[in-house]
């Protein structure tokens, strides 16, 4: 399939430097955007977050948001992808190794799409999910490279027999380690707020619109792990799991309820305005 890599989209395989960046220091950002009918799905609101990553970490990059728009439909056009997800990186480039900034290093960014079917049965069903420290960096509203709390904590997840880890710190559930997670009570929704302990992200943002759409609360604020336990419904959200619900929690079972699925058909009708 045909990929994007330094201004090019080339059919071959690519060749990456191992002194890049992002391969020695994580020193880079990414994006994960969904492809419904062979159209991006907020691929607007993507772009625009990954041009605030980048200049969060001093990435000057130049394409536009336009610029990124036009590359990803001609990616999804030239694979023939319907139902698939982009991937997106850019790192800061490639340089001798050292901590520092390299004087002069042009960013890398290298853009490519895949087919996946949506995840219906957890979406259905629900899925299991653990609890467990958050580990990560004080600056999780960055997109960055820089995964490996993410990873360790989804593995433990997977080792207990989940599919995702809802991350605690100082006692205050933050987000799922590759989602964002949300508590639903007496008919009001319940997710941390969007600071520098969570990744703001675009699917929760859809979210919070349709939640506004339907009238029900959508309270970004702090919960502790008892709240968490005594909630009415829980569930989780990204670009690739969507309003997905959770039907256990470490060993307490939670059923699939009512907001939840009512967010669920919302998010359905945003999927087919496209
Ligand atoms: N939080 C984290 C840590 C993530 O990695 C992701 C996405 O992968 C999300 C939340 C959800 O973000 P989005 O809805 O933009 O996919």
């Amino acid at each position: 399939s045909v990929k994007y890599f330094n201004g090019e989209f080339v059919k071959d395989s690519i060749s990456i430097d191992p002194n890049d960046r992002g391969y020695q220091f994580g020193d880079g950002i990414y994006e994960v955007i969904r492809v419904y009918d062979g159209k991006l799905f907020t691929g607007i609101e993507h772009f625009e977050r990954l041009l605030r990553s980048a200049a969060e970490i001093q990435i000057k990059l130049e394409q536009t948001v336009d610029d990124y728009m036009a590359i990803c439909e001609r990616l999804v056009a030239e694979n023939y992808i319907q139902n698939g997800n982009i991937y997106v990186q850019v790192t800061r480039g490639a340089a001798v190794r050292n901590h520092l900034f390299p004087e002069s290093s042009e960013p890398v960014t290298f853009i490519y799409t895949y087919d996946s079917e949506r995840p219906v049965q957890g979406m259905k069903e629900g899925v299991k999910v653990i609890t467990t420290d958050d580990i990560r960096w004080l600056r999780c509203d960055i997109k960055s490279l820089n995964l490996l709390g993410n990873v360790l904590n989804k593995q433990k997840a997977k080792e207990a027999g989940g599919t995702e880890a809802i991350q605690l710190r100082e006692g205050i559930v933050t987000e799922g380690t590759s989602s964002n997670a949300y508590i639903v009570k007496e008919g009001a929704i319940y997710t941390h707020p969007a600071n520098n302990l969570i990744l703001n992200g675009i699917t929760r943002q859809v979210i919070k619109t349709c939640a506004a759409e339907m009238g029900i609360p959508f309270i970004e604020q702090s919960f502790d792990k008892d709240a968490l336990f005594a909630a009415d419904e829980i569930f989780i959200s990204s670009t690739s799991i969507e309003v997905t619900p959770v039907n256990q929690v470490d060993d307490q079972p939670f059923a699939v309820g009512p907001v939840t699925q009512k967010l669920q058909q919302a998010f359905e009708q945003k999927i087919s305005a496209l």
